[in-house]
């Protein structure tokens, strides 16, 4: 591990994980492993595959660890038949023990509003199996694709818009055919862009996802490759140095991560995004807007701020699409355009994600912004800017030739 560790502000290590975690970590990279696994050494601690197989699944494991509410110990029983629980033990060590109002654990831990269905709620929100060419190929836009490689995660979101799939608990099954996935991308020269996705591309081994790169490497009208993965963020020990040096033979591949919550950078997650960066994988975030997790403006503000630093650039915040269980994470979209009004102009700008929606059945994503444009006409446009002043900007004259 490459990790600055002298750097950034040490872990104190014989706190409790939930006071540490308590703390809420909104600026400094900590560690805070071993946490709930005290026993454990380093070495298995740091092993990937000691991760996956040590996940927390059951509710026993959950109560060994936290204290459960009512609500969360309804919620782990019925989610077996929709949406797989599993948490990394890395991740794991993000939860509060007592605090069920936890933004990470509002996240992985299932409640019981999860059996409950609100009208608009769907399984398939965003209309991805009508838009599927071959199965496991989504073909929603005209030159790119999105490639469902597995339904197998790190850890499962309780809100996933995929969970009718994703984890092999719910209505359906993934069952994505590689070979008619690649020839229809080999027969599709509008195809210029792949995106990677399940689930999680980055749980195949190193040889099996280079199988893969290298088909698509393979095929000319390929320009732009990307993965969309949350294992550097539930997983980093899986983000190897060999894992790197494959990745780095496919250029140019870009990567989406996912992280919602500032505390979710931890230090092993940093040292994980920089060895990805210093591979030359540009990196982006796609946040999902969760009540109680990053619903406000002081959580957002301090989540970019943090990515930037991993040298991540938020690329999207999502308005959470309409998945069957999910309106206690719900947020309203007034409350979105609100967070995105207090960044724009008030900090970086590269720190600034795009809200989309996602629109319901199969619109795809379309961009939600805060309106700074008055009044437009064929002379001129009034607009206001981020302090709430009005300029008049006049409309270039278009003369006839
Ligand atoms: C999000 C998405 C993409 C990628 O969209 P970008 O705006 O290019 O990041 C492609 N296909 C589908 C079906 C998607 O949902
Ligand atoms: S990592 Fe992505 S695909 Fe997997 S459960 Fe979370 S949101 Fe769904």
């Amino acid at each position: 591990m490459n990790a600055p560790a002298l750097e950034e502000q040490p872990a104190a290590s014989t706190a409790p994980a939930a006071d540490k975690a308590a703390l809420g970590h909104t600026r400094a990279f900590t560690s805070l492993a071993p946490g709930y696994w005290p026993e454990v050494p380093p070495e298995q601690w740091n092993d990937w595959k000691w991760q996956l197989k040590n996940r927390v699944t059951s509710l026993a494991q959950l109560e060994q660890h936290l204290v459960l509410t009512p609500n969360e110990r309804a919620g782990v029983l019925v989610a077996g038949s929709k949406l797989s629980l599993a948490v990394t033990p890395h991740f794991f060590n993000l939860i509060e023990r007592d605090n069920p109002d936890c933004p990470i654990r509002r996240q992985v831990v299932p409640r019981f509003e999860e059996s409950l269905t609100t009208p608009f709620e769907m399984a398939d929100p965003c209309g991805e199996d009508s838009h599927m060419p071959v199965p496991g190929l989504v073909h929603r836009y005209p030159d790119r694709v999105l490639f469902l490689v597995t339904d197998r995660c790190a850890s499962y979101c309780r809100y996933c818009t995929r969970s009718r799939v994703v984890s092999g608990a719910g209505e359906q099954e993934l069952h994505t055919n590689f070979e008619e996935a690649l020839h229809y991308i080999e027969t599709h020269p509008e195809v210029r862009d792949v995106l990677l996705s399940g689930g999680d591309p980055l749980l195949f081994s190193d040889d099996k996802l280079e199988g893969l790169l290298s088909r698509l490497r393979a095929i000319e009208h390929v320009e732009f490759i990307r993965i969309g993965s949350r294992v550097p963020i539930f997983l980093p020990q899986r983000i190897t140095p060999a894992l790197c040096a494959m990745l780095q033979k496919y250029h140019p591949l870009w990567m989406s991560v996912h992280v919602n919550h500032p505390r979710e950078l931890t230090l092993e997650v940093k040292a994980a995004l920089e060895r990805l960066a210093n591979s030359g994988v540009p990196l982006g975030n796609q946040s999902v807007l969760l009540r109680g997790v990053n619903d406000n403006a002081e959580t957002m503000r301090a989540l970019i701020h943090k990515l930037l630093r991993c040298r991540v650039r938020p690329y999207y915040l999502y308005q959470l699409d309409l998945i069957k269980g999910s309106s206690h994470l719900q947020v309203p979209v007034s409350k979105g355009i609100e967070i995105i009004e207090g960044l724009r102009g008030h900090t970086t700008g590269y720190a600034i994600p795009q809200y989309v929606i996602d629109a319901p059945g199969g619109g795809g994503k379309v961009p939600v912004n805060p309106n700074y444009l008055i009044y437009h006409d064929q002379e001129k446009v009034v607009i206001r800017n981020y302090e709430g002043r009005v300029f008049e900007y006049p409309e270039p004259a278009v003369s006839a030739p």
